[in-house]
């Protein structure tokens, strides 16, 4: 039989989420009619579902496997973006009393954060534009991501984040030859400046100028849990919200494996997991799934997550909704005990924003939202290497000598 080998993209255009017109994806990055936000569209009934899947499933151990369902083609750069583990983790899921838990550890990618994902596709959008700079306002995590990924196509790169940003990483993306804009003030008037300049200058900024390709890597997250589950979509996914770029294209992930056919199941609940100190989104959905309320003064651990006016807040509310899913808001104390419990139960170190996701799932189990047999993803999306491990407190430092160790160490080792 010949095999029909799918190497386009599906991409029929751009649709406005307000208006709902479809535009063509030129260069225009909100609606040509009334502002609003575009996202890709895809023809989605083209496809034969089992010629999809099989193409996937040769394709390269990386984002770009999923190919048809992205609305630009690889670049050839070999950045090895995506195809991330999905661990299963019993010890911690005895701790947490979940049954069957999973990690997706996506820790591991060139910058040690999911961030590479939403970077690789607009990256590729940028050079398909033939433009020569990156840009980006940041929590932290965007900077290296975009630093490294500009570094590698020979781009100039301009990072923007807020004063407070953990050393490590404006650390790394100076490394990468970015040129790193430390700004006074908080995320949300980080991104205001950054709004500013991207309709002043012609640079890819990718979370503005860019953001209708940026959002679709965070898709890939999703595609790859169903693809190693077999092809199932698991029953929950617990997800960090910052933007909320990641939980909405959780939720387009679903859709479009349901319309292509690639992987069914009776359900899968979208959970948002939020830090207390900034939960604009977990504070709307347990509020009665109100509209979301700014938060103008962010004060948390998780600093990846301090993003007061979410972009994509009301589509997150909206998304959790509709899948029929749930959110939590945890402290500080709750993180960093959440961080310390995934590495000595799973040995995997994440940042902060990771605990935020191990918190949540522990609080989302004791209020019994996850039942028996049912499969629980939680998302771990940035690495601790880059910010966090200064806050695991230390034992003393002893003499060299032996009889210091059995002093300060007796108890451990007796
Ligand atoms: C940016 C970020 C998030 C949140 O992603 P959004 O798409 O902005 O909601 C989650 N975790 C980490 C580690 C991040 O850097």
């Amino acid at each position: 039989m010949a095999t029909t080998t799918i190497t386009r993209s599906a991409l029929r255009g751009l649709r406005c989420r307000a208006c709902g017109a479809l535009g063509p994806a030129d260069e225009r990055y909100v609606c040509g009619e009334c502002l609003g936000p575009i996202e890709p569209e895809y023809d989605l009934a083209s496809f034969e579902p089992g010629a999809l899947r099989r193409d996937i499933e040769r394709g390269p151990r990386s984002l770009w496997r999923y190919a048809p369902l992205l609305p630009v083609r690889e670049p050839g750069l070999r950045h090895a973006v995506g195809w991330t583990p999905l661990l299963p983790a019993p010890r911690l899921g005895a701790a947490l009393r979940v049954e069957r838990l999973y990690l997706k550890d996506d820790t591991r990618n060139p910058t040690l954060s999911f961030k590479d994902r939403p970077v690789a596709i607009a990256l590729a959008r940028a050079l398909a534009l033939g433009l020569d700079t990156l840009a980006c306002a940041s929590t932290g995590n965007l900077a290296g991501a975009v630093a490294s990924a500009a570094a590698r196509a020979g781009l100039r790169a301009f990072v923007f984040v807020p004063e407070a940003t953990e050393a490590g990483k404006t650390a790394s993306a100076a490394a990468y030859g970015a040129t790193v804009v430390r700004v006074r003030g908080t995320y949300d008037q980080v991104n205001r400046l950054c709004g500013r300049l991207a309709d002043e200058r012609g640079w890819g900024f990718v979370n503005f100028t860019l953001r209708p390709y940026y959002a679709e890597g965070s898709k890939t997250l999703l595609f790859e849990c169903a693809e190693q589950l077999g092809w199932e979509l698991p029953h929950h996914v617990v997800v960090p919200v910052g933007s909320g770029a990641l939980l909405t294209r959780t939720a387009t992930a679903v859709a479009q494996l349901r319309a292509t056919r690639l992987a069914g199941g009776e359900h899968c609940h979208i959970h948002a997991a939020q830090p207390a100190g900034c939960a604009p989104v977990s504070d709307a959905v347990l509020d009665g799934w109100r509209s979301v309320a700014p938060v103008r003064a962010p004060a948390t651990l998780a600093r990846s997550l301090a993003i007061g006016a979410p972009a994509d807040g009301d589509g997150s509310v909206a998304a959790i909704r509709e899948s029929r899913g749930s959110a939590a808001s945890v402290d500080d104390d709750a993180i960093r005990d959440a961080v310390r419990l995934l590495a000595a139960t799973e040995g995997v170190l994440v940042e902060p924003a990771g605990g935020v996701v191990i918190a949540a799932a522990r609080e989302l189990a004791s209020r019994g939202v996850f039942h028996t047999g049912e499969t629980v993803v939680l998302y771990l999306t940035g690495n601790g290497y880059k910010g966090g491990p200064e806050e695991i407190p230390l034992r003393p430092v002893i003499d060299a000598d032996a009889d210091a160790f059995a002093e300060a160490y007796g108890e451990v080792a007796p």
